[in-house]
């Protein structure tokens, strides 16, 4: 039998049924015990005995997050706001990491009964390549959009705080039980772990409150960084150099497309400035 681990606690593993949708609780089976051999996300195996049921195998992973640990997410919503400004270095960071682990991003604008439609598209200024969508999930507005695009997939909320994810999570949870169960924290000796746990919508629409750390921090190479900007690479071949990042190399396609607007400035200027801050971070590391 197959299912997805929805919840750990401690190394009891509830599995959700791939046929029935059901949770069953396993354990794991003898050298599956470690700490990240069994993440939440995991797609297993499972066989059920006379006395429980046990975890066989996990099979190979799309991607695995770190703090908190979760394994195949399919898509990230990104979620920003008109109320607080929106980090715009922060959006882009995470969208970079989604193309590194395989995720796709996606950009939720949340609040959208303070603006006019001009002003929650103009929130989405250089972010054309990638899909966007605009709700309010203290007015049920657009939500059903919202869970077209979750259906069928491991969804996770990303974005600074204050903008909304936990009504938004509320609201595509259908209960207000998300913010008791997200407030939930374990007691395991003096150190206090957060409770990870995934929220089944149907049998394979599922959501997580958090997209971990892993999608905040930059941790790639300076020249790898152009790689995850779209309408970068569609330039790249008109520049002088291959080799060109599109930072103060004479001849620069990128920087042409900005100037005739067809590359947003703004992210552009924030994509030099992530450069040179990943470019610090790495000399630093080697003196
Ligand atoms: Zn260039």
């Amino acid at each position: 039998m197959t299912g997805t681990v929805v919840k750990i606690l401690s190394f009891e593993y509830y599995v959700k049924d791939d046929i029935t949708g059901e949770a069953v609780l396993c354990r794991g089976r003898g050298r599956l015990k470690r700490d990240g051999d069994i993440l939440v996300g995991d797609k297993v195996e499972y066989a059920t005995g006379s006395k429980s049921a046990s975890i066989e195998k996990v099979l190979p992973r799309r991607n695995a997050l770190v703090r908190p640990y979760v394994a195949n997410i399919d898509s990230a919503i990104i979620v920003i706001a008109p109320v607080p400004k929106p980090d715009y270095y922060l959006v882009d960071k995470i969208i970079v990491n989604c193309y590194k682990d395989k995720i796709e991003p996606i950009i939720c604008v949340n609040k959208t009964d303070l603006l006019s439609e001009k002003e929650a598209e103009k929130l989405t200024n250089g972010y054309e390549d990638i899909k966007r969508l605009y709700v309010s999930a203290e007015k049920g507005i657009g939500l059903t959009e919202l869970l077209a695009e979750m259906r069928g997939r491991l969804t996770c909320l990303a974005g600074q705080s204050a903008v909304g994810k936990t009504s938004l999570l509320n609201a595509l949870t259908g209960s207000d039980k998300a913010i008791g169960e997200l407030s939930q924290r374990i007691e395991r000796g003096k150190n206090t772990t957060r409770h990870t746990e995934i929220y089944a919508l149907d049998n394979t629409t599922m959501l997580i409150d958090t997209c971990g750390f892993s999608l905040l921090e930059l941790d790639i190479e300076p020249q790898e960084l152009k790689l995850y900007y779209d309408e970068f690479v569609s330039q790249n071949e008109n520049c002088r150099y291959t080799s060109c990042v599109h930072v103060t190399e004479p001849e620069c396609a990128v920087k042409l497309a900005v100037e005739r607007g067809e590359i947003d400035k703004a992210r552009y200027d924030r994509y030099v400035e992530l450069y040179n801050e990943l470019k610090q971070k790495r000399s630093k590391r080697y003196e």
